[in-house]
């Protein structure tokens, strides 16, 4: 076989020289990263985080990766088509929060954020003069507020399960007031390694070898501690004043919801994703109503953070292996290797960063979520599972194998030969159908 040759810029939009750097190491000539202090109380002390590689930053980087999350591949292409100049600063003139979070000890604490950088929303404030200088440090977060509707909401409001009250339901349309918070992942490596119980060492290794050697500093610059992770990042939704998230005098509910595309945005009713958001939602509105707080964050975990094709695969098999719940986790097993990949251990990062110390109705059933929060020590004082009316039928193999595995309810506890007996819906219809 050819050795395969390395393919030089040949494209005339392409401002490369032959010369590329693979990868750097410490003490090589002019390697200088910035000072990054992670835990550091404030953002002057823990220095900005800077992953950039364009020509007079590549050495003082002080972090692996890149900006954007799953979108640096979209925004590498964008440079490739010369849509984007590589040196580009952005302007953020008026992009600032539209609510000044009030600082939480956490934000000062490397054990108690290791996977989001607590100063990101506040980039401008706070490295004013390393911007004018031309740094380029780029915002992680964003906080805004918005209006929004959704289709059970406004049914509530219908029905008379909610209020109008004009400031968080506006109107008797059902339109909500919302402010709106995204993340994207930036993880300290020793506190993220730290958190999973292995060594850090290891999980630069296993992060480097199985994303395809793309991040080779992550092995050669172990004086780089943050990376920037290719993956989603989480979207906080507020209901109520802002300033309530974190005051322990009033009541909070909460949702943790993780991604499902399928349900959450197209309805699919195989599972029981889009009512239980739905469910927390309206929730989190009737405590913000109540003169308390609601809180729905929602993870970029599509699929257990499998992904949308495991999934699809995991249906297939299920639909032609009989669709019993007992079988559930197996059939996931069987393709993925593991049941769940979202492995909850970063999650209450984003709590610790809203200052949440105590969550009073946790709408979730999840023993995963439900540990990880109270092991990093928020107390959760009551759990609501989705009422029964709220769940479709043909979800209940998964609603029914999930309460077996031990996810938390008020009903009865489900024996594996209940299990047996809970079928999904076949695809019979289907495929009586002449085509
Ligand atoms: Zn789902």
């Amino acid at each position: 076989m050819p050795e395969p040759t390395l393919p030089s810029p040949t494209s005339p939009k392409s401002h490369y020289s032959k010369h590329i750097i693979l990868t750097t190491y410490p003490g090589q000539s002019g390697i200088d990263p910035v000072p990054l202090e992670w835990g550091a109380a404030d953002a002057k002390s823990r220095g900005p985080v800077i992953v950039s590689r364009s020509n007079n930053l590549v050495k003082r980087r002080n972090a692996i990766g890149a900006h954007g999350g799953s979108y640096s591949i979209y925004n590498a292409l964008a440079v490739a088509a010369g849509e984007l100049d590589a040196d580009f600063r952005p302007d953020l003139r008026n992009s600032q929060p539209t609510f000044d979070f009030p600082w939480q000890q956490a934000w000062g604490d490397k054990s108690k954020i290791v996977s989001m950088d607590p100063f990101g929303h506040d980039i401008v404030n706070q490295y004013k003069e390393e911007l004018e200088a031309g740094w380029d440090i780029r915002p992680t977060m964003a906080v805004t507020r918005a209006n929004m509707k959704l289709a059970e909401i406004a049914e509530a409001v219908r029905d008379g399960q909610l209020e109008v009250d004009g400031s968080i339901v506006v109107d008797s349309s059902g339109e909500v007031r919302v402010t709106k918070v995204a993340v994207e992942p930036v993880w300290y490596l020793p506190g993220v390694a730290e958190r999973f119980g292995v060594d850090e060492g290891t999980l630069r290794r296993t992060l480097f070898e199985h994303t395809g050697g793309s991040y080779p500093e992550l092995i050669t610059r172990p004086d780089l501690k943050v990376f920037l992770p290719p993956i989603g990042g989480l979207t906080v939704y507020i209901f109520g004043p802002p300033e309530r998230v974190s005051d322990e005098k009033v009541k909070l509910a909460l949702r943790i919801h993780d991604e499902c595309n399928g349900s959450d945005v197209f309805q699919s009713d195989i599972c029981t994703c889009r009512p239980y958001l739905a469910f927390g939602i309206r929730e989190a509105i009737r405590e913000a109503q109540n003169g308390g707080s609601g809180v729905v964050i929602y993870f970029r975990k599509e699929g257990r953070a499998l992904g949308e094709v495991i999934k699809y695969l995991v249906y297939n098999a299920r639909k032609r292996g009989g669709d019993t719940a007992d079988k559930y986790f197996t059939r996931t097993e069987n393709i993925a290797g593991v049941r769940d990949m979202r492995f909850q251990a970063l999650m209450p990062d984003i709590l610790h960063w809203l200052g949440v110390k105590k969550i009073d109705k946790m709408l979730s059933m999840s023993n995963m979520k439900h540990d990880a929060i109270v092991d990093s020590g928020i107390k959760i004082l009551e759990r609501i599972p989705i009422p029964d009316e709220m769940i479709p039928s043909d979800s209940r193999v998964e609603i029914d194998a999930k309460i077996n595995a031990g996810y938390f309810t008020t009903g009865k506890q489900i024996t594996m030969d209940d299990l047996a007996a809970v079928r999904g819906r076949g695809w019979e219809k289907w495929e009586d159908v002449e085509h």
